[in-house]
């Protein structure tokens, strides 16, 4: 299976970083065993997709919301983010899990809108230090799979990305070992909810701190299908290097 190296821009970023995609292609050059997804802040949406076209970069948005319009101020509709040319969204980020109030069974109900109108949806789970240090975070993270996985889901037009929330931005990485075996658990996970077939084509991300200096180990690891990378997926250099240290 093909890696996914997705880069979140969280909430950055501007219109001259339209530039970045093909500065990122000129550096990353061809890559077949690669896909490249960049993921801006909505307000960049469409104009990013133009400056993707013919570069082979796909593009997604961080959030949107289950309905597909109606008075919900500030947020954006599946089809939206689809109508921008999106191809994928984050949903269920460990940032709008503590800010703004999305739990497993809304990022349940925002996956099964965004498989509606097309979109891949990219489900983001991941345990607290507090749930590591208690020897909890395979339960916690296999809980959060079922729950944010309830009801009419598509396993086959799905990613799953395994984030824990002590490593996003701090610099701190779990040990391989700690990866690969999460990223085991959470396998067994998705073949107890979608069978054996469905689940083995999931892609499985790890997210948390991934640099160019750690990535060529942990995208090696059997079950790492890819990357979810923040702050080093903000400067092209960076997250070409990442990308270009995927198998
Ligand atoms: C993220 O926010 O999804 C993330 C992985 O951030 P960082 O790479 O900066 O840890």
């Amino acid at each position: 299976m093909k890696h996914l190296i997705a880069a979140n821009w969280k909430m950055n970023g501007d219109f001259s970083w339209t530039s970045k995609p093909k500065q990122l292609r000129d550096i990353v050059g061809n890559s077949p065993n690669i896909d490249i997804l960049l993921c801006p802040p909505a307000h960049l949406l469409k104009a990013m997709n133009d400056a993707c076209m013919g570069l082979d970069i796909a593009i997604g948005a961080q959030n949107c919301h289950d309905k597909t319009s109606g008075a919900f101020t500030g947020e954006i509709s599946a089809k939206m983010v689809k109508d921008c040319g999106a191809d994928y969204v984050i949903l269920g980020h460990s940032e709008r899990r503590a800010m703004f109030g999305d739990n497993d069974d809304w990022v349940a109900r925002k996956t099964i809108a965004a498989q509606a109108v097309g979109l891949i949806p990219i489900i983001c789970v991941g345990e607290t230090e507090e749930v590591r240090q208690a020897g909890q975070a395979e339960e916690i993270v296999g809980q959060q799979i079922a729950a944010s996985l309830e009801g009419e889901i598509n396993g086959g037009k799905l990613v799953v990305a395994y984030e824990p929330v002590w490593a996003i931005g701090t610099g701190l990485v779990p040990s391989l070992e700690d990866i690969a075996t999460m990223h085991d658990h959470i396998r067994g996970c998705l073949v107890a909810r979608f069978g054996e077939q469905i689940a083995i084509a999931i892609k499985i991300l790890y997210g948390g701190s991934v640099k160019p200096e750690n990535a060529k180990d942990i995208l090696a690891l059997q079950d790492v299908n890819g990357a979810l990378i923040g702050g080093a997926g903000l400067e092209m250099q960076s997250l070409a290097a990442i990308a270009k240290s995927a198998p």
